[in-house]
């Protein structure tokens, strides 16, 4: 049951949108006037508001700033033809959020709070919402642990956000990719399938490691025998070998399963790809390169969309795709980008309505 949660709305007095250039913004760097933000005390969620973008207050002692028990999300607003404004599955974000919360011992967010909110917010400040091919408002949901007191100890007391970012596209270009056999991102038992803060400043080491190898970003593999492929930095990675498409599945919980990846395998269904959820070791990929098999290599996030791998570097070895060639994941890319601007039907309701 679901009844509606009072969200009281402040307006900001002056627009800092007629500072921007919507055409020409890097990714998350610039947020709009308006955020949502709701507390969690005493067991229930209070004080949910719409208000101008503004610092927070904190204490030094904020029990997330010390554990990290702090969870986000990552979800995608666009503007069709006509200018009306669309959220790219978000019901699939907020599921997630929660799977997030319970791994990191905080409290569920109710689906009014997190659904009706960021639809409140959006439609408040959708003017922000840029209309350049591959421009999109970044939605951030947030939650910590706000709790004032250094124990180690789940938090009684949490906040709610959600930001939003008008942004250009994340990555531009092809990536060169390292696949990486000492550092691990996630294990079996950890927090690997969660959207959990600490997953990503325990990945910074081993990320800015390969930069100074020449490489964009890490491959990582499994925990134990890093053998086996997991995650492409913070996207999903596809391994199109032929005419079959692989990628790993979600059994061990060392996966963020993305709402990108997924709906990737639907559109790669469709196309009549065969879609394969299941381990998919480096020596296999060896021995596809080798053989000179079709082979087409592309993260997917919601950040990104689709991020093409043109380089994988493992041990000495160098193995190059040429894009050229690739039949699939640009029309993937073009499929989905199509359907979330707007110039294609939204046949599968993946838009949600402002
Ligand atoms: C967010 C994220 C993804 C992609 O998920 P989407 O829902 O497609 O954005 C993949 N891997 C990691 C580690 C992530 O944090």
């Amino acid at each position: 049951m679901t009844a509606a949660m009072d969200i009281s709305i402040t307006r900001a007095e002056r627009s800092k949108l007629q500072d921007l250039n919507l055409d020409d913004l890097p990714f998350g760097k610039y947020f709009t006037d308006h955020m949502l933000e709701a507390d969690y005390e005493n067991g229930e969620w209070k004080n949910a508001e719409i208000k101008p973008y503004q610092p927070l207050l904190l204490s030094p002692s904020l029990a997330a700033l010390h554990y990290g028990q702090s969870i986000f999300e990552g979800i995608k607003a666009y503007k069709d033809r006509q200018g009306n404004a669309a959220i790219f599955r978000p019901y699939d974000n907020f599921k997630r959020f929660n799977i997030s919360a319970e791994r990191m011992q905080m409290p569920a967010v109710p689906e009014e709070l997190f659904m009706d909110g960021m639809r409140q917010l959006v439609a408040l400040d959708q003017n922000w919402i840029p209309t350049k091919d591959d421009f999109s408002l970044y939605i951030r949901p947030f939650m910590f642990s706000s709790d004032e007191l250094i124990g180690v100890r789940p938090s009684d007391t949490y906040k709610f956000m959600i930001i939003l970012s008008p942004s250009g596209p994340y990555y531009a270009a092809p990536m060169r990719i390292y696949v990486e056999e000492k550092y691990v991102r996630a294990a079996p038992g950890g927090v690997g399938y969660a959207k959990a803060a600490g997953n990503y400043g325990s990945a910074m080491y081993a990320t800015a490691e390969a930069k100074k190898k020449g490489y964009d970003q890490v491959l990582w593999m499994d925990a134990h025998e890093h053998k086996y492929v997991q995650e492409c930095g913070t996207m999903n990675v596809f391994f199109i070998i032929g005419n079959t498409a692989i990628t790993p599945g979600l059994e061990q919980g060392t996966i963020l399963g993305g709402v990108t990846r997924l709906s990737v395998i639907t559109l790669l269904n469709e196309m009549g790809v065969k879609v394969e959820e299941r381990d998919l070791g480096i020596d296999e990929i060896l021995a596809a390169y080798q053989s000179g098999e079709h082979m087409e290599v592309f993260g997917t996030g919601t950040a990104a969309t689709i991020s093409p791998i043109k380089e994988l570097g493992y041990k000495d070895i160098s193995m190059k795709f040429d894009l050229d060639k690739w039949k699939i994941a640009p029309v993937i890319k073009k499929t989905i980008t199509d359907i979330r601007e707007g110039r294609a039907a939204d046949t599968h309701g993946w838009m949600y309505k402002i």
